[in-house]
């Protein structure tokens, strides 16, 4: 299947329900619903900064040479709304955050102002109507959305949400992940492996990038390349999670019993299996109701690619978060040297970049292409991000312009 389709097939999956939670434990979720304004914010309009509130029109022209005065009317207390009204020619002081008095519309900034006493206040600049005020409403308006489904929730989204008098969010739930490691040469990590044996890197490197990405994963274990023992893993495995992840037997080989495994677990169809992607071309999908089975390389690095550009964005998006495929930008780089790649088939460069001395500042970096070997580790070791070589190209020149994207879950997560 062409990358895009497996794309394709990812996005429209059911997201999982939502959940309430406290807006302090709501960093990196996303809303379930739009969330509209119960209220205007601000609720009046408000100063921007310490100074006077004026009638913007009683300023027009003045200047150094030429200043206005204003016959000081009264003084705005911060924790009360004022009680009189501004009339032409006169000004209130206000500190930052006092509501404007009726009749103001602008505040003028003490420090283009001088108290001269006996009640009359020397403004040296001109104001334009609503300059150095939040208007009512501003950031939000009564009944209009204030934010919508899907949006991750940051910083300024839960002040947004505290400042509207709403404590708690309706957030799409984590997804739930179960990790399986199949392979008779694994041991796990803590094991000294007897000769020929290998220890179990995936359960770890994937459970690590489930984390980044915000997912709740669980390691469960490896499982030997036996499809009966396999099937009830993933059987028992699915009544409890809600995407699980296996690692290795995913080709086409004698040792490779995932597919079996899958058509033994009743009511699991499987959609996928082979992906045009390098690496990563023997990525299984299946699902069950509306779960769903993901069978990634045994090859640590191949695992990790998949995971990245596939599986990562899948779990944001089952969270809830919108466009979770929409394409990230990277950062700009040079290519170092041709890249040869199959038409049809999409590949995942690991590059690491090099910043050439001498080169006048703001010139992209040049990226190195590192190849081959996807049992080994190094070339994540080494890579700064990565280049995608599209499925419509075979291959990219030296000194083309590329943008290489992070390998870490985090941020973009
Ligand atoms: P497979 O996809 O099962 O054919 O595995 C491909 C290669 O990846 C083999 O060399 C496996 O030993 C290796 N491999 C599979 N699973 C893991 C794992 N969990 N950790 C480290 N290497 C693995
Ligand atoms: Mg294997």
């Amino acid at each position: 299947m062409p990358a895009d389709g497996f794309r394709a097939l990812l996005a429209v999956w059911p997201r999982l329900p939502a959940e309430e939670v406290d807006i302090d434990q709501a960093v990196g979720r996303c809303l379930a619903a739009d969330v509209a304004a119960p209220e205007d914010l601000p609720p009046a309009p408000r100063a921007c900064m310490d100074g006077y509130a004026v009638q913007a029109r009683d300023l027009f022209g003045a200047s150094e040479s030429l200043p206005a005065y204003l016959e000081l009317a009264g003084s705005v207390a911060i924790q009360r709304p004022p009680d009189f009204l501004l009339e032409p020619g006169t000004c209130a002081a206000i500190t930052t955050g006092g509501w404007l008095p009726a009749g103001a519309d602008a505040v003028a900034m003490v420090e283009h102002t001088q108290d001269v006493g006996g009640g009359t206040v020397e403004f040296r600049k001109p104001l334009a109507p609503f300059e150095n005020v939040m208007l009512q409403g501003e950031d939000a308006s009564a009944g209009s959305p204030a934010l919508t489904a899907g949006t991750r929730l940051r910083a300024p989204q839960i002040g947004l949400l505290a400042a509207l008098g709403l404590p708690r969010a309706s957030v799409g739930r984590l997804p739930r992940v179960a990790i399986l490691s199949t392979g008779d040469e694994l041991v796990p990590a803590h094991e000294a492996p007897p000769p020929g044996r290998i220890r179990d890197v995936n359960a770890h490197a994937l459970a690590a990038m489930c984390r980044e990405a915000g997912a709740l994963p669980t390691r469960l274990g490896i499982v030997p390349d036996e499809t009966p023992a396999l099937s009830s893993a993933l059987s028992s495995a699915l009544a409890e999670y809600d995407v699980v992840l296996l690692s290795g037997g995913s080709s086409v080989g004698a040792r490779d019993c995932t597919v079996a495994a899958i058509g033994n677990v009743p009511g699991a169809q499987l959609l996928v299996h082979g992906v045009a992607v390098s690496p990563g071309k023997p990525a299984i999908l299946a699902r069950s109701g509306d779960k769903a089975i993901v069978g990634l390389p045994g090859q640590v690095t191949s695992a990790q690619v998949v995971m990245h550009v596939f599986i990562l964005p899948f779990l944001r998006h089952l969270a809830g978060r919108r466009d979770a495929f929409a394409p990230v930008r990277g950062r700009p780089a040079v290519l170092a040297r041709n890249v040869a790649s199959r038409h049809g088939r999409e590949d995942w460069l690991r590059v690491s970049l090099e910043e050439r001395p001498g080169d006048p500042p703001g010139q992209p970096p040049l990226a190195h292409p590192r190849l081959g070997k996807s049992g080994l580790l190094r070339t994540l070791l080494q890579a700064d991000g990565m280049v995608v070589v599209p499925a419509s190209r075979e291959g990219l020149n030296a000194g083309e312009a590329v943008e290489v994207l992070p390998l870490s879950g985090g941020e973009n997560a």
